[in-house]
């Protein structure tokens, strides 16, 4: 796969017509999943490195229509991670403490510091969606945040952190069809949520505010990718190539010892 392809260029201006959910880029699905297999297990490898010279943190962003699978994809990736050093949070709609300030600051502090991987499910980018859509604030206001946004995410990427920020991609008719698998599946009745099927209405105004957050917030250091997501088996390959070249690109080195080791005699 060229992850390359799945990047949006900084500067460019997002159609999200233009990118098909349903792509995999030439993959067959068995192939996939050993491929997936081996990125997993480098992931590992590589995440260990990571955690030893703790130079660099990689924060992971997931944003997704409902149903989009950012559970599975959190479930699927992080499941070769070493628990140790590594963390997955969620935000929800934010609490009273967490509106008295900026909308930045529940975020900030939950960054991954140097030799950790943290992956947000759902991010400061709802600010400019949800919010969006239902006008929780004016938009004087939310229409700043792209721009806090990139100097926010310039600031982390200066100071050791690797953003990577993946829009997972679904169709209209694959959530229905998710939605609906919901009532059906006793194991997943409880992911119903009846406010879903509220917000599926205003699927075009969430498509809106997706092509802007992708279009004014893909940079140069904090550059946007899109998932085609429909399948969930291409998703977790696209979402784990991209987590190892990025690994890769750091190239990690175990810390070297103040010590000589060979001058070090264990009684
Ligand atoms: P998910 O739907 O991601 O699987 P969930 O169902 O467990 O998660 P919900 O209880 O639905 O979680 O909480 C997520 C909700 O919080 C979403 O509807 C989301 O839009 C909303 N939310 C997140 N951040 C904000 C924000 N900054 N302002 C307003 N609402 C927000
Ligand atoms: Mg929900």
């Amino acid at each position: 796969m060229k992850s390359e392809k799945l990047r949006v260029k900084p500067g460019s201006k997002v159609s999200l017509a233009d990118w098909d959910p349903s792509d995999t880029h030439g993959h067959a699905r068995e192939e996939a999943e050993l491929k997936l297999k081996e990125n997993l297990q480098r992931i590992r490898e590589l995440q260990e490195v990571l955690y030893a010279q703790r130079e660099h943190a990689l924060l992971i962003v997931l944003q997704a229509m409902d149903a989009g699978g950012k559970d599975g994809t959190i479930g699927k990736v992080m499941s070769g991670m070493n628990p140790l050093a590594c963390y997955a949070r969620a935000f929800k709609a934010p609490t009273q403490e967490e509106l008295a300030h900026d909308f930045l600051w529940r975020i900030h502090r939950v960054v991954p510091q140097k030799g950790y991987i943290g992956i947000f499910n759902r991010s400061h980018y709802e600010d400019v969606l949800v919010v969006r859509v239902h006008n929780l604030v004016p938009e004087p206001v939310w229409s700043q945040r792209y721009e806090q946004i990139n100097a926010f995410e310039r600031l982390l990427t200066e100071s050791g952190v690797t953003i990577l920020k993946f829009y997972l991609h679904i169709s209209k008719a694959e959530q229905k069809k998710r939605l609906e698998q919901r009532f059906h599946d006793k194991t997943k009745l409880w992911k119903v949520d009846l406010a879903d099927i509220e917000e599926r209405k205003k699927w075009n105004d969430y498509m809106a505010a997706y092509e802007d957050a992708l279009s004014k917030c893909s940079t140069k250091w904090a550059p946007w990718r899109v998932i085609p997501a429909d399948r969930k088996w291409f998703r977790n390959l696209a979402v784990s190539q991209v987590i190892v070249e990025t690994l890769e690109g750091l190239k990690l080195e175990y810390p070297r010892p103040s010590f000589n080791p060979s001058q070090i005699a264990v009684d």
